[in-house]
């Protein structure tokens, strides 16, 4: 496969020496990358934050921003990944107060019994997500009273008799990867192109690296090495070491912004087939609909007529009532999601992830899978197991904030 092209760097020089000594290499500052180096420095343990593009520039810009415990999993079952997820939501809203939103999601109903089940779910949902530091109180859950409903312009023809309303946490993806980057002391190798490996007796040792702004050879050596590569991760194994072993499937999932809608003021989740939901967001001034799910090959790829065509549809079948295809689209974004390989088809696949000691080089680890909302926790568990070193201020250190203002505790 030929590589696509990476966004090109920005002007400028870095000011690294040519050479770093590190205790850990974390390659990829995705949510998992930064959110790791966070965890080795507050263990006080060296490492660096190697990324190809810029910090939070993968996957982590792409999602639907939601930390959040999955409304979904209510759906298929899997209450063990929702009780994690709304753990730490409740985390990210203690450490991250500035990047993070409460809001009342509206689940709309068909009729009276799905109306009913969606209560008792999301009663659920709500009682196992009580800890919610900072909530706002003026936000209504539980059943929408009707008239409040009727005043919103997606209720206009739509096939929904009322809805319920659900607590979850909203977030702004990459800059909350910037501070969880911002919050560590890792010197940070942006827009550096991993050139070659040295590796003895069945460990990695070192790392040359170009710098894609000017072309300056770094060599980078470190005692352990982690990858959190997201989608790319296969990709990179096989041109790197030749190891072509499949450990991931690729999911797609587009975004679309459309211009804000005046009366549409909170987010509403709308059940579609096979476990999926429709996001339509409020947000920024504008109105962020989402998703699809698509199997595909790389981290970059375009979108795709058809996937756009499908969200349309979707928005036409669900929500009638606004001229979706006259409404100007701001932008539009594709993320791939990097979905452990367990076989099955893509919208079926687990959202876990799995550290893989690999099996080559007993130094490296791979991150494998995951979501923003869990990324904290595992990289959390990844660092106490490489370094020994459990360690209670992950879960309430405030993060520092990428653009320099001070952190703020709830
Ligand atoms: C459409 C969509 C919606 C989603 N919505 C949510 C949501 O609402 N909530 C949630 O919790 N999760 C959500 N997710 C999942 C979540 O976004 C991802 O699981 C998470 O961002 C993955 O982070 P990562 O750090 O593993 O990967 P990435 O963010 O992709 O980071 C990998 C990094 O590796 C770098 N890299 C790649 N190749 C190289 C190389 N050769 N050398 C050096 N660096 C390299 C990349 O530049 C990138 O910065 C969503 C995903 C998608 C696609």
């Amino acid at each position: 496969m030929s590589e696509p092209a990476w966004p090109a760097p920005p002007e400028g020089t870095c000011t690294l020496s040519g050479t770093l000594d590190t205790e850990v290499a974390i390659l990829g500052a995705g949510i998992h990358g930064a959110a790791l180096a966070r965890e080795f420095t507050l263990r006080g343990v060296s490492c660096a934050l190697v990324d190809k593009g810029e910090v939070g520039g993968g996957t982590s810009q792409w999602s639907s921003q939601l930390l959040h415990g999955g409304i979904r999993y209510m759906l298929t079952g899997d209450i063990r990944q929702m009780r994690e997820g709304l753990a730490e939501r409740a985390t990210w809203a203690r450490i991250a107060p500035a990047r993070c939103r409460w809001e009342a999601f509206w689940m709309p109903h068909r009729f009276w019994a799905e109306g009913l089940a969606h209560r008792i779910g999301i009663g659920l949902y709500d009682h196992w997500g009580a800890e919610r530091p900072g909530w706002p109180p003026a936000l209504a859950l539980g059943p929408i009273p009707r008239e409040t409903y009727r005043a919103d312009p997606r209720s206009a023809k739509a096939p929904f008799r009322g809805a319920t309303a659900y607590a979850d946490l909203m977030t702004w993806d990459q800059a909350l990867t910037r501070d969880l980057a911002a919050s560590s002391e890792a010197p940070r190798l942006d827009f550096h192109d991993p050139e070659a490996f040295e590796d003895t007796a069945g460990e990695l040792k070192a790392l040359r690296l170009r710098d894609r702004r000017d072309g300056t050879l770094r060599r980078l050596q470190a005692r352990r090495w982690v990858f959190a590569l997201g989608p790319w991760t296969d990709g990179a194994m096989a041109s790197w070491f030749g190891d072509t072993q499949k450990r991931l499937r690729l999911s797609s999932g587009i975004h679309l912004w459309f211009e804000a809608v005046p009366g549409c003021e909170r987010p509403w989740a709308i059940r579609r087939p096979q476990g999926r939901i429709l996001f339509v967001i409020p947000r920024d001034g504008l109105l962020q609909v989402g998703t699809t799910e698509r199997e595909v090959e790389d981290g970059w790829v375009p979108i795709l007529e058809t996937e756009r065509e499908e969200l349309f549809q979707a928005l036409e079948a669900n929500l009638p009532g606004l001229p979706w295809r006259k409404m100007p689209v701001r932008s539009e974004e594709l993320g791939v999601r990097p979905l452990v390989a367990a076989g099955g088809r893509t919208t079926h696949l687990s959202r876990e992830a799995i550290l893989e000691r690999h099996p080559r080089f007993q130094n490296l680890t791979l991150v494998l899978g995951g979501k923003l909302t869990t990324a904290r926790a595992l990289m959390d568990r990844l660092a106490t197991d490489l370094t020994g070193l459990p360690c209670a201020a992950s879960t309430t250190a405030p993060l520092r904030l990428w653009d320099g203002q001070p952190p703020s505790i709830l």
